[in-house]
């Protein structure tokens, strides 16, 4: 049988990155791979979900379709994060069961991890206290995917995984100050600032820690995932614990990237967030010892790049 890979969310930043590599990959020429967004069906909507699977009949699905934003937007609307995250994880986990989906990677994310912990976080961490109140329905939801992977391999012995991405940066992002995460957000706010002749203006101190990974390495690591992690357990997809950066690093690297020479400055009347939350990536690298990251300040100047390429028409 051919192997067919439906991939929920196909038209996000994570998405496009995947279409992108699979594009450039030999092995991926003999599989179908079939990319879908919101407009190919509301995956809150059960019937939607179903009319999917019955029209494309995957055989293997990498679900990354969520109710995405950053630190304000989570904040904001916690019920709705709750809500449409869980509608959506529960709808597309049993469709694969019912169409016999044999594999399915989902995506759930670092910042789901108990608040109060020690670091590095690692994957036997997930459920070892409550996440940061900021993102708390968000943060439940996903961790739901990892409890029912558990239940499906029990039930129904399916092999259905998930992975853990840190932080995000990559062309298609969504760019929207208000809503967005940190990296696309500032971008945004320094192609203002350069435009105006304004400062840069960093929300909080400035000081969090963060470790950011760029979306063609990580969609390279979800193929990989998908091709080579036979366990239940999920897997933590992260640049290495030393390649950690402070937000107001990331905030000059942005600056530099785009030539902008006017002042970055922080505003400490608004929320940090979580301080750090240090990801190991002890178990990819015991399976890729040697995997090569692209550099933090390659990637930017690319993430840059595209946005003021694309700024008429990008989601910001
Ligand atoms: P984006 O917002 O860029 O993309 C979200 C994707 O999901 C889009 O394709 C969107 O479709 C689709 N989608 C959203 N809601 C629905 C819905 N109700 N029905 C159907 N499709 C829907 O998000 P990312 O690419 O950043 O995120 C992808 C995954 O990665 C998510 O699971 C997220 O939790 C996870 N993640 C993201 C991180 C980050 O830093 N960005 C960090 C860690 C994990 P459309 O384009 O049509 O709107």
């Amino acid at each position: 049988m051919t192997k067919k890979v439906l991939v929920t969310g196909g038209t996000g930043l994570y998405g496009k990155a995947i279409e992108a590599v699979i594009k450039e990959d030999e092995a991926a020429k003999d599989e179908e791979w079939v990319f879908l967004s919101s407009k190919d069906g509301d995956l809150v909507d059960r019937k939607a979900v179903e009319a999917i699977f019955e029209k494309h009949k995957p055989t293997h699905v990498i679900h990354l379709a969520a109710k995405v934003g950053g630190l304000f937007h989570n904040m904001r609307k916690k019920v709705d994060f709750y809500r449409d995250n869980t509608l959506i994880n529960d709808n597309v986990m049993e469709c694969c069961r019912i169409y016999g989906v044999k594999k399915l990677v989902s995506c759930l994310s670092t910042c789901i991890f108990p608040d109060k912990t020690s670091y590095p976080i690692d994957e036997t961490m997930l459920h070892n206290g409550a996440p940061h109140t900021s993102n708390l329905g968000y943060s439940c939801a996903k961790r739901m995917v990892d409890v029912l992977n558990h239940c499906y391999k029990d039930q129904y012995d399916l092999n259905y995984t998930s992975v853990i991405p840190t932080n995000i940066y990559g062309e298609f992002d969504n760019y929207s100050i208000d809503d967005g995460h940190v990296i696309p957000g500032l971008i945004h706010k320094c192609y203002i600032a350069k435009r105006d002749g304004t400062d840069l203006t960093i929300w909080g101190s400035g000081s969090p820690l963060r470790q950011f990974i760029y979306s063609k390495d990580l969609a390279w690591l979800t193929v990989w995932t998908l091709r080579n992690y036979d366990s239940v357990e999920p897997i933590i997809l992260s640049v290495d614990e030393e390649a950690e950066v402070s937000i107001k690093f990331v905030a000059e690297a942005i600056a530099k990237a785009m030539d902008f020479q006017g002042k970055v400055v922080c505003d400490t009347s608004k929320a940090d967030g979580q301080h750090k939350k240090t990801a190991s990536n002890k178990k990819l690298r015991s399976f890729l010892p040697d995997h090569k990251f692209t550099p933090f300040e390659e990637g930017i100047k690319k993430s840059v790049d595209w946005f003021v390429a694309n700024y008429e028409t990008c989601r910001k």
